[in-house]
């Protein structure tokens, strides 16, 4: 009898159990091959996590564009609007509780050092591109040329190693860096982030230029179109579900022992760093585990741990790929395979959660932002911590879903208070790590909001006398 049912589960979650095993699999791989030296062929290992990762980046453009259009079309305009209204405003709020709850871990854990009161004139730097970067980011969500919003060029002004390196595979908005130079041509220590460089840059074109995609932009492309086609059109939502899948559990494999190949030693992380990870991740785990499940469980009266049970294979697969984007599909797959969410308010409430509601991104922007203002012994006053919050929000909505992408737009959260951008870099160590840990509540956050949502709509849904059943089974 207990065979039959340990069968039973298998069989029903294969994928899971598979996905499972194959991040554990490759932990173990990595951390056998890290001892031997394996430095040339590190490319090669790393390849099939690579291929999983295009794979699932290739959804993403006709996932989001197809499923906003259709969703929204689906939709009568008055439902519509109620439901846009609530997600944007549901979303604000959870990202909101986020840096709340990064802010008071990182008070109480303290893991920058004590704060001593000094007034060091270095660390007041002038506020103006953080504003200059704001308006950017709006202005990035109406991109004027759709085709260039889906190909843009990150431009890089006299590159930093570290950071240049950085921007290849996370920037998707046009960044510049900058540095300023002195009369003698020496770099002036700081770069920021910008789109609009000072007239006093010295700019060089990198050859390594690379291309990203303005999703932000493409979110509302679709948006308007599908609120202008109408409820006649058909949907046009089509998962190439098979091949991906199968090949899932393999490209995991290597992608984590790829990862782990590649990571700094982790003993030569100071002590500091560590406790800031901690707090980080602590930080994550109140929120992702128990806040949001929580605020799930109030609204809707029904089982959190049952419909995370659902989305488990999202979450694995957003551990794998530090990326919301990149999970995307699976999420959808989940939300309406296993927990049977109307498709109607996935498609609209999913694509946007993706894109501008990352909790797990906000927190730890405000934790590593006052973590620099803690290493550097600069007191923030408390009109300096709501602007960190008030960033913090902004920087996590304009950052992408894909990997490491929180890190880029901190610039927009040190700059706001005069903290050295300079010290990204502080935290660049242990960023891959936790930046799989807040993709994991990213993901969570859009997985829960479908939900709530699809409960609080249920009475528009059943009113127009379709997909009633949709929301009987899931309990
Ligand atoms: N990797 C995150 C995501 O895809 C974004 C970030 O915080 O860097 O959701």
């Amino acid at each position: 009898f207990m065979w039959g049912r340990v069968k039973n589960v298998c069989k029903q979650n294969g994928l899971l159990i598979l996905s499972v095993l194959a991040v554990v699999i490759g932990c173990l791989l990595g951390f056998f091959l890290r001892g031997k030296q394996l430095s040339e062929q590190v490319k090669y290992f790393q390849f099939p996590g690579e291929l999983l990762m295009r794979m699932l980046k290739m959804l993403i453009l006709p996932l989001v564009v197809s499923s906003l259009m259709s969703g929204l079309a689906a939709l009568d305009a008055k439902c519509s609007s109620r439901l846009g209204i609530m997600t944007i405003s549901y979303y604000l709020w959870t990202t909101f509780v986020a840096v709340v709850v990064g802010i008071v871990m990182v008070y109480i854990i303290h893991p920058g050092g004590a704060a001593q009161k000094e007034d060091s004139e270095d660390s007041k730097k002038p506020m103006t591109s953080s504003a200059d970067a704001l308006l950017d980011l709006i202005r990035n969500m109406f991109p004027a040329n759709l085709v260039q919003a889906t190909f843009q060029q990150v431009t890089e002004l006299i590159p930093k190693p570290t950071v240049a390196q950085l921007l290849d595979e996370t920037t998707t908005r046009r960044v510049y860096i900058y540095g300023i130079q002195d009369d003698n041509g020496t770099d002036v220590q700081n770069f920021s982030l910008d789109l609009t460089p000072p007239p006093d840059v010295i700019m060089k074109t990198s050859p390594g230029t690379s291309e990203g995609m303005n999703v932000l932009g493409i979110v509302i492309f679709s948006a308007t179109m599908g609120e202008c086609f109408g409820p006649t059109t058909e949907e046009c939502t089509h998962m190439n579900g098979i091949i991906a899948e199968l090949y899932f559990p393999f490209g995991i494999v290597f992608l984590v022992a790829g990862k782990i190949l590649e990571m700094d030693d982790p003993s030569a992380m100071g002590k500091k760093l560590g406790f800031y990870a901690i707090t980080v991740v602590m930080g994550l785990v109140l929120h992702g585990l128990f806040i949001l499940p929580a605020m799930y469980f109030f609204i809707t009266k029904k089982s959190p741990i049952v419909y995370i049970r659902g989305i488990l294979q999202a979450l694995l697969i957003s551990l794998a790929t530090s990326s919301s984007s990149a999970t995307l599909p699976i999420t959808f797959k989940c939300l309406l395979e296993n927990n049977h969410i109307d498709r109607r308010i996935i498609r609209f409430v999913l694509p946007v959660g993706a894109t501008i509601n990352m909790d797990g991104t906000a927190l730890y922007e405000a934790v590593a932002a006052i973590f620099i203002a803690q290493v550097n012994n600069y007191e923030l006053d408390f009109g300096q911590i709501i602007t960190i919050s008030i960033t913090a929000t902004a920087a996590s909505i304009g950052a992408a879903g894909i990997p490491q992408a929180g890190l880029v737009t901190m610039v927009i959260v040190l700059t706001s208070v005069g903290l050295p951008t300079d010290d990204i870099t502080l935290i660049i160590a242990v960023d891959w790590a936790l930046d799989r840990f807040r993709t994991m509540v990213n993901v969570m956050g859009d997985a829960l909001a479908t939900g709530i949502m699809a409960h609080i709509c249920r009475k528009d849904f059943v009113k127009e006398g379709e997909q009633v059943r949709a929301f009987k089974t899931n309990q």
